[in-house]
């Protein structure tokens, strides 16, 4: 009888609210209105929470509207291992895909940011948890090649948990792949900006994510090449408050500066006029 008035007054209550018009905070529950919850680019108005962004909500952030060019759209994955965990990686695939209506985890392209020329690459933790396999190594060398070609800076936005297991050792080599990739950047003196977002971790962090000039991170982000409890298991010791997020990691020497979403564009831009001399 209870349950059955709770129900009731539970729609009644909800009857005149469109689906999707209310989100709930992940980290203090505060009930927001979605439009603002939008316009406040996914950050909690209450505790400042910083949710995760798609590729291309990270690209309508940091690039001036109209400027973005996608490049290297088509490169898809393949299962060259014949891999099947808990599925066939061939069924994971087109799942991700067809979930987000992406080829792979990661979206390259030119734009400008303030004005200024950059290549930018950025990555989409719902397409298999941002992994890094095959097509995203391929992906961040074509755009780094072009950098070097066509001498502009890159930035990059890191949201991953690591390696693509399914894709084995073929996964692994794209840390070197991309490591070097940004070795040739650097000889050339082009700038090389990295963002990390929640989460920034393993076998990404471990190689291109981690080798920017300069190395920004959002507030809250969990940062890291294995996860907390690995480590206290493996050291048997309790790890200190905070580990492993970008504060921790500021206080401690990794990162150079935890920056706010609002102000992302506008300190990416900054950094770049100053390393940056060239005339666009
Ligand atoms: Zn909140």
């Amino acid at each position: 009888m209870f349950k059955d008035w709770l129900k009731k007054d539970d729609k009644s209550k909800f009857r005149d609210i469109p689906d999707g018009l209310w989100v709930k905070c992940p980290q203090c529950s505060q009930i927001i209105y979605s439009k603002d919850w939008n316009e406040n680019f996914k950050v909690c108005i209450k505790c400042g929470y910083h949710d995760q962004l798609t590729a291309y909500e990270r690209i309508d952030l940091l690039v001036d509207y109209g400027t973005f060019k996608e490049l290297d759209k088509n490169i898809t994955p393949l299962d060259i291992l014949g891999f099947v965990d808990t599925k066939p990686y061939l069924q994971r695939l087109k799942e991700a895909q067809e979930s987000t209506g992406l080829k792979d985890a990661i979206i390259t392209g030119e734009g400008e940011i303030n004005g200024i020329p950059v290549y930018i690459m950025v990555m989409d933790f719902r397409f298999i948890g941002g992994s890094m396999g095959s097509v995203v190594g391929e992906k961040v060398v074509r755009i780094i090649e072009r950098a070097i070609s066509n001498r502009k800076p890159v930035v990059s936005v890191i949201a991953s948990g690591g390696a693509r297991m399914q894709e084995g050792l073929f996964s692994l080599y794209q840390m070197a792949k991309t490591s070097a990739a940004v070795g040739r950047l650097d000889k050339e003196r082009i700038p090389y900006i990295t963002i990390l977002t929640h989460p920034s971790t393993a076998g990404v962090l471990a190689s291109f994510g981690s080798l920017g000039d300069i190395i920004i991170a959002e507030p809250g982000a969990l940062i890291g090449f294995t996860g907390p409890r690995v480590i206290e298991q493996t050291i048997k010791q309790k790890l200190p408050e905070g580990f492993q997020r970008s504060e921790f990691l500021l206080e401690h020497g990794m990162v150079d500066m935890v920056v706010e979403r609002k102000r992302l564009k506008n300190v990416t831009y900054l950094i770049l006029s100053h390393l940056w001399r060239k005339v666009w």
